[in-house]
């Protein structure tokens, strides 16, 4: 089962409608995305979380990929709260692995979805797909740095990010109303659970600002010129 939050505003990329239903190559980023995912064989039920009062432009935006079983459903305020009403669409019995994906993430590998998979099916509870950080990081306050982070044991985090089914959904009633988290990890994390990370892949990287879209259009481009590339 994969649980795509696609019911953010986008505010930050400034296009003026929601994120994942902006275009790239001419198709919604939620498109490439869902593609990406449904391309690695390892998907079956796809659970979109959409913009409220989107759901019938998602279901005919996404029937190109032609899921065996696809559910559109309305998002909440906050992108946990669309992960928790994606996770209420399936019925848990049915499901051995989670994956929850962001649709901005949308030139995702179909390789990191089956990393992911086989590592949550090889007996971890959770599991992210991690890349080092290139970047000095340091903590500020204000604009005084209090400390610099050694770099040597930090690593960006990415989605798919993949789950026991029982644990992510505890985990998910557990966090209702504390304040949000920023990944679904974080939540099985805090309550004591092992997480474990896979690599990850510089072509995860989630459209945020508009230098992100430029740069994803790039890709897109070298993809179609440059079929037989790896990625
Ligand atoms: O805002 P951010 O880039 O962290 O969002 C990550 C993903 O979560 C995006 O795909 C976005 O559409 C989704 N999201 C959501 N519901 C919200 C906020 C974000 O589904 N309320």
């Amino acid at each position: 089962m994969l649980v795509v939050p696609a019911a953010g505003r986008g505010d930050r990329l400034g296009a003026g409608r929601p994120k994942a239903l902006v275009e790239l190559a001419g198709e919604p980023l939620l498109l490439h995305a869902v593609r990406r995912a449904a391309s690695s064989g390892v998907v079956d039920v796809v659970v979109v979380v959409c913009p409220d009062g989107a759901v019938d432009e998602v279901t005919t935006l996404l029937a190109p990929v032609q899921l065996p079983d696809l559910r559109v459903v309305p998002g909440g305020a906050q992108r946990q709260d669309s992960v928790r009403l994606g996770l209420l669409a399936v019925d848990d019995e049915d499901v051995d692995v989670v994956l929850v994906h962001d649709a901005a993430r949308c030139l995702t590998p179909p390789a990191v979805f089956v990393a992911v998979v086989a590592a949550v099916r090889a007996g971890a509870v959770a599991v992210v797909p991690v890349l080092p950080v290139t970047d000095t990081v340091k903590r500020v306050r204000g604009d005084v740095v209090v400390e610099t982070v050694d770099r040597s044991e930090l690593v960006a985090v990415q989605t798919p990010q993949g789950f026991a089914p029982g644990p992510l959904v505890r985990a998910h009633e557990a966090a209702r109303g504390a304040a949000p988290a920023t990944d679904d990890a974080g939540m099985l994390e805090s309550l004591g659970h092992p997480v474990r990370t896979v690599p990850g892949a510089e072509r995860a990287f989630k459209v945020t600002r508009p230098l992100d879209l430029v740069l994803a259009a790039a890709l897109l481009h070298e993809e179609t010129t440059t079929p037989e590339e790896p990625r």
